[in-house]
């Protein structure tokens, strides 16, 4: 059973298809993982069985059927900011306990009529604000290839159950790095599309100029599949974009001769790990090696762009966790009257990182200091967008670490939040600029903690960064799976 974990998506299908394995036998295999391995790593705050067993169920049916699903009776773990039919979704945050959403995100939805089977909802931080999943207010998700360490954030849960094998593949979503970041600290594939690429309806909002839906998977084939099923229109979000969907998984194996790598002077910065650095300088001489070119690049505004981000990131959320006031969704605690009950449900209900973050955005959007801050921030903010604009002249990608660090130790950066928001430094300006970025793994450190290389693409090319990954997953067997996960059973 074991070697499940090493198919991807469409073996999974062909054994599906041919009936040598059921989807309720699968399903049964990763819950059985969950319960296995999950108390010490704490990646699901919620595992939906019910509900899992019966998608299964009906997945069987519809494969008895001779029904086709590019997903049918495959499961997935979805992160836990994507409302989903009749199950709790709460943002990891106790002021959404107790709320179910009445209707399924776009993407759930599209999930559905493919077929898959809901595992669970991920643990992640409290409105996907942080780098560590440690501000998730239920639990603290740990780091499977070293359990001392975090599994990075926000999308942290989704990353170590993908990483571990707790599920097939996972969703999450990224504002300022929150698949690409954990993904590269878990050693798994993630990436975050263009900005519009994939609707967001549904997927309860931080930053919304900048946040974008994306696979995390053990491999890119998957990350491809996945792609292909969640990009597209949508005319329930008004920046999706109509603009067709290549069939990403076409690319795969495609020849990557002669593609011109863009290396920023800029990201060479001190903070950096010399084995982070050591790691991904080796993948893009194997880039080098197999015909492509490198071309260094400028990036000049780069060290705004942690500045710019929580000064745009925070005004958005504040006006976004606004409606979270004790009326209509989860926590409630009565007061003398209305007012009194808004300051008391937010009071309880928001964490120390949401309650700093609403504070700062509702600083930065005041009258007097808007023009001083959140202005100033979108006007840096294009510059950063035409470094880019300019660096894609001479360059069709672009490389770099995707963290300066690999992963830290539980607790190490909790007291100090500029930390925490500087380790975002190389996938920040990808979301300021909305375009598309890729985390693949490309080894490890002296300790053994995943790195990631990072690719960021031209709007709507992540066809190419699919091709461009896949070449050095394929020629370079990069572990997944820690040995503690497997050869168990
Ligand atoms: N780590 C960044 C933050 O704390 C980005 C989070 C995200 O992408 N959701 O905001």
């Amino acid at each position: 059973m074991e070697t499940l974990l090493d198919l991807n998506i469409s073996q999974l299908r062909e054994l599906l298809k041919k009936g040598e394995i059921s989807s309720v036998e699968l399903t049964r295999f990763y819950l059985d993982r969950i319960k296995r391995y999950d108390n010490e790593l704490g990646s699901y705050i919620n595992i939906t069985e019910d509900i899992a067993m019966d998608m299964a169920k009906r997945a069987d049916a519809r494969i008895a059927k001779g029904e086709e699903g590019r997903l049918l009776g495959v499961p997935l773990g979805i992160k836990d900011n994507f409302c989903a039919k009749e199950i709790e979704t709460t943002c990891a945050s106790q002021i959404l306990r107790g709320f179910i959403p009445l209707y399924d995100a776009t993407i759930i939805k599209r999930l559905k009529d493919e077929g898959f089977v809901h595992l669970g909802r991920l643990n992640m931080d409290e409105f996907a604000m942080g780098s560590s999943t440690e501000n998730s207010s239920f639990q603290i998700t740990k780091n499977p290839w070293n359990t001392e360490y975090i599994p990075g954030g926000s999308s942290g849960g989704s990353a170590a159950a993908t990483a571990s094998g707790l599920c097939v593949a996972s969703l999450g979503t990224d504002t300022g790095g929150s698949i690409r970041q954990p993904a590269s600290l878990c050693g798994a594939v993630g990436m975050k599309p263009t900005y519009g690429r994939v609707s967001r309806y549904g997927v309860i909002a931080l930053a919304s100029s900048l946040d974008q839906i994306g696979p995390i998977t053990r491999n890119v084939s998957d990350c491809a599949t996945l792609m292909g099923i969640i990009s597209g229109y949508d005319s329930m979000d008004s920046t999706s974009f109509n603009h067709n969907v290549p069939d990403y998984s076409a690319y795969l194996g495609r020849d990557i001769k002669g593609v011109r790598i863009g290396i920023p002077k800029e990201y060479n910065i001190e903070g950096i790990e010399p084995d982070v650095k050591k790691t991904v300088d080796n993948a893009i001489s194997f880039y080098e090696k197999n015909g492509a070119s490198i071309v260094e690049v400028s990036l000049p505004h780069t060290e705004y762009a942690v500045a710019v981000f929580y000064v745009i990131c925070t005004a958005e959320a504040s006006s976004n966790l606004a409606r979270f006031d004790g009326v209509k969704y989860g926590l409630r605690i009565n007061g003398k009257d209305i007012i009194d009950m808004y300051k008391k449900t937010r009071r309880k209900g928001f964490g120390k990182e949401v309650k700093r973050r609403i504070i700062l955005g509702t600083y930065v959007l005041s009258s007097g200091y808007y023009d001083a801050y959140y202005r100033k921030a979108s006007q840096v903010r294009t510059l950063i967008r035409r470094d880019f604009e300019e660096a894609f002249k001479r360059c069709d990608i672009i490389m770099t670490p995707v963290s300066p660090t690999t992963a830290f130790k539980v607790g190490e950066k909790m007291k100090d939040p500029l930390a925490m928001y500087l380790s975002d430094i190389f996938t920040i300006p990808v979301n300021l600029a909305g375009l598309p970025g890729m985390s693949l793994p490309c080894g490890f450190n002296g300790a053994g903690l995943p790195i990631g290389l990072q690719i960021i693409g031209q709007p709507l090319d992540e066809a190419r960064m699919l091709q461009i990954a896949y070449a050095f997953e394929t020629q370079n067997n990069v572990k997944k799976i820690p040995d503690k996960y497997r050869n168990k059973d």
